[in-house]
């Protein structure tokens, strides 16, 4: 089957789609078969009981250039996700991630302007049984399309808390547009619209084919509802929509000027469908007879993607606690351990580390499913951290609170019962602190003392077992000069550093 399909590619390839500006959605329109044989007989399908949610596996691949960047972001993904869920949520529709995530490096995809490039993409990289979807960089100058015989690719530009992905996977569940007939003819305010609209859909037929143009005609609905069963979309409760360009809507969120049907009949257009094309802002809903075609659909002819139909607990909406280093702690650059709380069930953590106050730029940029991460190469340097949370179902947990450090020398080191302990740093401005800082926490008391060279006791911090950090903040009594720092576990001093305060 695939043979045949490069065959296909390989010898008639030709220019599609030439559009200069930057479309909603490159799904023309189409009605598919197992639609419109549905909406003769709706009640011959069978329904998955109302409160039944169906959970759907998604692949996503994250298109890159040939040397690896440009990838799109995780946390830019996990709202896209979320929101994904957020709008599918009133469809007893939610997606989880099956398989890890997807990253390709390839220019070529990452930028294709082209359809039938991308449905090239998608035959080498689908994982069979999921959802395939593929954020790239130019998605055949569209947000969006969705390849009834493979799958979904999505500009980056057009995700995140937008409703271009449902959108796509409204039309991956056999939904067109409302305005079906319509795409690639602009309607004019105030024109009598014509009874039937011819349209090309040679791209979007159940099966890639490349050397016939495949034209069909479509009834444009009428106000009064009387053709609405073979009109359009064929659903009666979306009402006409002649609009195929994208557009805004006003405070009572409609198109703002006049549509006339082919009686003369007027109306205008709501704004609150995905499957429109109205602005990202005016949309909140699928109607009741959309959800019930998709999920007769996915039942009817995606029972593959209902293997698995058992959720994990969600994770929490607070945000993760960063427990080591402390906030603007010293540490070690050649060892510093980061440590956060555990999310309590299964999950993935999305570290970022970066020089920079804005987190760009990272230094680490990773997936991990521990709760720790080491840094052994760092700068003399301020860093700042961010951990966020997700598994394979629940992608909301919101980012943790930014931590700071600032990586520095870090000469006075002892062992505790073979842990690695260390201070810093030892040039210390007045009226800042000194950090003890530790692989595993203290496991007895101990002090910290601060002593001036001629042997007088300045400052003394009784420190208690159990922690990894510990500050001591210098008094008004430490002026300027060199000290010795003495720690001392049960009476014997353990540690004894210079250090010279500035
Ligand atoms: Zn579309």
């Amino acid at each position: 089957m695939i043979h045949a399909k490069w065959l296909l590619l390989t010898f008639f390839l030709f220019p599609f789609l030439a559009q200069a500006q930057l479309q909603p959605c490159a799904t023309p329109p189409v009605k598919s078969k197992w639609l419109t044989l549905y909406q003769r007989h709706p009640e011959h399908y069978a329904q998955p009981e109302e409160d039944t949610i169906l959970y759907i596996p998604l692949t996503i691949h994250l298109l890159g250039n040939d040397d690896g960047t440009s990838h799109y972001p995780i946390d830019r993904l996990l709202t896209s996700l979320c929101q994904l869920n957020a709008d599918f949520a009133q469809a007893n529709i939610q997606f989880f991630l099956e398989s890890p995530i997807d990253y390709i490096d390839n220019t070529a995809y990452n930028h294709h302007s082209t359809v039938v490039e991308g449905a090239q993409m998608m035959f080498e990289n689908d994982v069979e049984n999921t959802l395939n979807c593929y954020f790239v960089d130019d998605a055949a100058d569209a947000c969006g399309y969705n390849l009834p015989y493979a799958s979904i690719a999505l500009n980056e530009s057009c995700t995140g808390q937008s409703h271009t992905w449902a959108h796509e996977v409204g039309h991956d569940f056999t939904l067109p547009h409302p305005f079906l007939g319509w795409e690639g003819t602009e309607y004019m305010a105030g024109d009598t619209a014509p009874v039937k609209l011819t349209y090309d859909y040679t791209y979007f037929q159940d099966t890639l084919i490349l050397d016939t143009l495949i034209i069909d005609t479509a009834f444009t609905e009428l106000v009064d509802g009387s053709n609405c069963e073979i009109a359009a979309d064929g659903f009666c409760d979306t009402p006409p929509d002649y609009l195929s360009d994208r557009w805004p809507c006003t405070a009572d969120n409609t198109n703002g000027f006049t549509e006339v049907d082919p009686t003369g009949a007027t109306f205008q257009t709501s704004g609150e469908l995905f499957m429109s094309y109205s602005y990202d802002d005016c949309q909140s809903k699928f109607s009741p007879q959309q959800i019930a075609a998709m999920r007769s659909y996915i039942l009817d002819e995606k029972p593959n993607y209902l293997y698995n139909q058992t959720p994990y607990p969600q994770l929490s909406d607070q945000q993760t606690p960063l427990l080591s280093p402390a906030y603007e702690a010293i540490t070690d650059k050649t060892h510093t351990q980061l440590v956060w709380a555990s999310a309590g069930t299964p999950a993935t953590y999305h570290l970022v580390v970066s020089k920079s106050f804005t987190m760009a730029y990272p230094f680490v940029d990773t997936l991990i499913t521990d709760t720790t991460f080491l840094l052994t190469d760092l700068e003399k340097h301020n860093y700042y951290w961010q951990v966020q949370p997700f598994n394979k179902y629940s992608f909301c947990s919101p980012l943790s609170k930014r931590g700071k450090f600032t990586a520095d020398e870090m000469v006075a080191i002892f062992e505790q019962a073979g842990e690695r302990w260390q201070v810093g740093p030892t040039f210390v401005q007045q009226g800042t602190s000194l950090h003890l800082t530790g692989q595993h926490p203290l496991s007895s008391d101990a002090d910290l003392s601060l002593v001036s060279v001629s042997g007088q006791v300045v400052q003394t911090q009784q420190l208690r077992a159990g922690s990894l950090d510990y500050e001591l903040f210098l008094s008004e009594k430490c002026q300027r000069g060199l000290y010795y720092l003495v720690l001392h576990i049960k009476g014997h001093p353990v540690l004894r550093q210079k250090v010279m305060v500035y």
